[in-house]
C-alpha cells in the first residue's frame, strides 16, 4: 500500500513537472517574441505613411527632449518638443488623414490646429495664420492644406513665419523625425 502510495505521489510530482516545463517554455516564447519585436512594428500602418506638414521646408529648430535650446524671443533656455519649420510656401499640410479634434488661438501659440489620425497619434500645428481652412471635428485627407505658417506664436516670435510642429503618440510628445522625413529636405 505504501509502495503504491509513493508511486502515486511520484507520478504527480512528474505531471507538476510536466507543466511547470511547458510554462516556463511559453513564457520564455511569449518573452522572446515581446522583446524582438521592434518599437515601430506597432505603429507600421501608419508609420512611414505620414507625408510633410510643409513643402520644401527648412528644419530651423529642431525636436529634443534631452537638451535645453536658446529661445531668442523669450531670451531663455527651453525644452522644444517640436519641430520648427520653415519654407518660401508656407502652405500647412495634414499629415494624415484624420479628424480635427481642436482649433484654439492664443499670444503665445497663435492658431492652433490639432488633429487626431487614430492609431494614438495627434499632430498639432501652430503659429498658424488666424484663418484656417479647416473647421473642428470636420474630417481632413493625407495632405490637405489646413492653414498657413505665420509669425503669430508670441513666444516664438524672432524666428519668423514657421510652422511649430508637434506629434503625440498616445497623448506624449514624441520626436517628428521618427516618423517623417524631414531631415532630407
Ligand atoms: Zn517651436
Amino acid at each position: 500500500m505504501e509502495i503504491k502510495q509513493d508511486s502515486k505521489f511520484k507520478g504527480l510530482i512528474k505531471r507538476i513537472g510536466a507543466v511547470a516545463v511547458v510554462c516556463v517554455f511559453c513564457l520564455a516564447i511569449a518573452l522572446t517574441i515581446a522583446f524582438s519585436v521592434p518599437k515601430g512594428q506597432q505603429v507600421s500602418n501608419v508609420m512611414g505613411q505620414f507625408v510633410l506638414p510643409m513643402n520644401n521646408a527648412t528644419v530651423v529648430k529642431d525636436y529634443a527632449d534631452d537638451r535645453l535650446q536658446d529661445n531668442p524671443t523669450l531670451k531663455r533656455w527651453e525644452i522644444h518638443l517640436a519641430i520648427d519649420l520653415q519654407s518660401n510656401d508656407m502652405n500647412v499640410f495634414s499629415i494624415y488623414d484624420g479628424v480635427v479634434k481642436s482649433i484654439r488661438s492664443n499670444g503665445l501659440e497663435g492658431k492652433v490646429v490639432e488633429i487626431d489620425h487614430g492609431n494614438g497619434f495627434t499632430s498639432v500645428y501652430s503659429s498658424l495664420e488666424n484663418d484656417v481652412n479647416v473647421q473642428e471635428n470636420g474630417k481632413v485627407n493625407k495632405g490637405q492644406q489646413i492653414g498657413k505658417a505665420s509669425n503669430a506664436a508670441g513666444n516664438e516670435k524672432l524666428t519668423g513665419g514657421h510652422l511649430h510642429f508637434m506629434l503625440y503618440k498616445d497623448g506624449k510628445a514624441v520626436d517628428p523625425n521618427i516618423y517623417l522625413d524631414l531631415q532630407n529636405k
